[in-house]
């Protein structure tokens, strides 16, 4: 990377976010930006996870962008490697790679109040950009907790988002620690494999039927040669989850009905009272999650598994302790314990105007105007960033919203700049980030996520929902539609150089 170099735009990450920014900026017109990613490929998400059953809780049809459509999905639900297949397609298609660079982790970065940009460190050298566009993704960062005795665990050990695929799980003593979206597709792909297979159970999830089923040669001939077919099948998967969002977000007692049918999803396939009573959630449908999987509960009730309701507490040589005093001897320990979620880590490396961190200034929580920009980091903004989390629908169609925002802020800033004959940068005013986030909490108060009786990774340290969006995506789309310059300081280029006395002009 060359050493002074100068961008408009730099993009941190290259999953559907990050993939998706470097698209629409070229549809607006932008070439001259880059696309930082830490790893050497695309993909995000569905680069990091490759475990055993990773698959899109999501029809493909509606978890892909609405300006690469692709008619050959394979199935409803696709698994881990059609998406990155996909997204590696995408990159090429759009013309991408030229802008891409690999092993480039962002390191820190740092706003210039008196250049009136960032300037950013990478492993691979610095640059400076005009704007800086986060995605990094919200389940990006693996979790391990700090479980006492483990690091004096001789076996193999490792996280769900870093398989390893060179460890042979082939009859071996297997613990899985938590019953979260990946190790429910994790548990029945290895339990045919393994000798014995410990489910470390910490909460119960409610789990539906997963409607998946292969898209026939048929329907993808269809969806190829008439696309508004295509279309439509998006539009109506669309339109079915906007449809159950008033119930999570308004009236969780009509989640009643849903407890009732995933109740019985279980109770069809485990006939043990003991095994029943473990696997019965004690909170309201939709709190946490709902997975979908018509595989987790045959495998569950077989002779080599067994659920330890309880958390895993302790490790003492090789053998895992529950929180119950459940004692399990193995030979390797998988944690599907999730990521780092309210606590993004880029939050850590990125400093704002006022010498804080991101991560500083979110102490006590994570905000966002519209989910994206945080006052006192100009020109800066985050891709699913705060609240822009979904409990039921493609998170494709909040990444497509958002960089919407992102080409309507680079045109406000452009046409600023042009009238003005300097340079120009956005501030979130505070107080606007405070209306929004008081809005979005007032929203959230009536919500499942917030009464259904469950502590997830949906709430941070102080119990906040700092995560979830409380709307239809189509709300979400309405209201990052267009920059409010009302919203913002708008900050020019300083009478002198080196101070932070931008002049506010509005
Ligand atoms: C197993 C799993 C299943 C999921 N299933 C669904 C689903 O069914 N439906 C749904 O809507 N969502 C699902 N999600 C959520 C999913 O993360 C999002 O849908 C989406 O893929 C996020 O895209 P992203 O680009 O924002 O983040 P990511 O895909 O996580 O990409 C972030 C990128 O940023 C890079 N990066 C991070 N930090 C740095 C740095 N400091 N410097 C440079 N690069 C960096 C990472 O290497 C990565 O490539 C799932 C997530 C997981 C983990």
């Amino acid at each position: 990377m060359a050493g002074h170099e100068h961008v408009r735009v730099a993009v941190i990450g290259s999953g559907f976010g990050g993939l998706g920014a470097a698209v629409r900026l070229r549809r607006a017109g932008v070439t001259d930006f880059v696309v930082l990613e830490r790893r050497d490929s695309v993909g995000g998400t569905w680069r990091d996870n490759s475990y055993p059953g990773c698959a899109c809780d999501v029809p493909s049809h509606l978890y892909s962008f609405s300006f690469a459509p692709n008619p050959d999905w394979p199935r409803n639900f696709s698994g881990q490697e059609h998406i990155r297949a996909y997204l590696e397609k995408v990159a090429d298609t759009f013309g991408l790679r030229p802008h891409i660079r690999f092993d480039s982790e962002v390191l820190h970065a740092r706003w210039d109040t008196g250049a009136l940009h960032w300037e950013i460190e990478t492993g691979r050298g610095t640059l400076t950009a005009d704007m800086l566009v986060s995605a990094t993704g919200p389940l990006s960062d693996p979790k391990i907790p700090d479980v006492p005795g483990l690091d004096g665990f001789t076996g193999k050990v490792f996280h769900s988002a870093r398989w390893d695929h060179d460890y042979d799980l082939r009859g071996k003593r297997v613990a899985v620690i938590g019953t979260g979206a990946s190790a429910i597709q994790i548990v029945p792909s290895i339990q045919p494999l393994v000798d014995r297979l410990t489910l470390f159970q910490r909460t119960p999830p409610w789990v539906m039927p997963r409607m998946d089923r292969e898209i026939s040669r048929a329907e993808r001939w269809l969806h190829a040669k008439v696309p508004p077919t295509r279309a439509l099948r998006r539009r109506m998967l669309w339109l079915i989850r906007e449809l159950q969002v008033g119930a999570f977000t308004k009236h969780p007692a009509q989640l009643g009905l849903v407890e009732k049918l995933a109740r019985h999803h279980m109770t069809k396939v485990v006939k043990d009272p003991v095994l029943r009573a473990k696997l019965t959630p004690d909170y309201r449908i939709g709190c946490k999650r709902i997975l979908l999987s018509n595989t987790y509960y045959p495998a569950l009730v077989k002779p080599n598994v067994d659920v330890v309701a309880s958390g895993l507490e302790e490790v003492r040589g090789n053998t895992l302790v529950a929180a119950d005093g459940t004692e399990a001897e193995v030979d390797a320990v998988v944690f599907g314990t999730g990521f780092h979620v309210t606590d993004m880590p880029i939050a850590q490396r990125i400093t704002g105007a006022d010498g804080i961190t991101l991560a500083e200034a979110w102490k006590d929580g994570m905000e966002a105007l519209r989910g994206s920009t945080a006052a006192g980091f100009p020109n800066f903004m985050t891709v699913i960033g705060p609240n822009t989390g979904l409990g039921n629908s493609s998170m494709i169609l909040i990444i497509e919203a958002q960089l919407n925002y992102m080409v309507d802020y680079l045109g406000q800033l452009g046409t600023l700049t042009a009238g003005s004959g300097g340079r120009a940068a956005l501030d979130a005013r505070p107080e606007a980030v405070r209306s929004w986030t008081d809005h979005v909490q007032r929203r959230m108060a009536r919500t499942v996520w917030n009464t259904g009786g469950c502590d997830s990774w949906y709430l941070d340290a102080n119990g906040r929902n700092t995560t979830v969006w409380p709307g239809t995506t189509g709300e979400f789309a309405k209201v990052t539609r267009r920059v409010d310059l009302a919203e913002y300081e708008v900050l020019r280029a300083p009478a002198r150089a080196g101070q932070r006395k931008a002049e506010a002009t509005r």
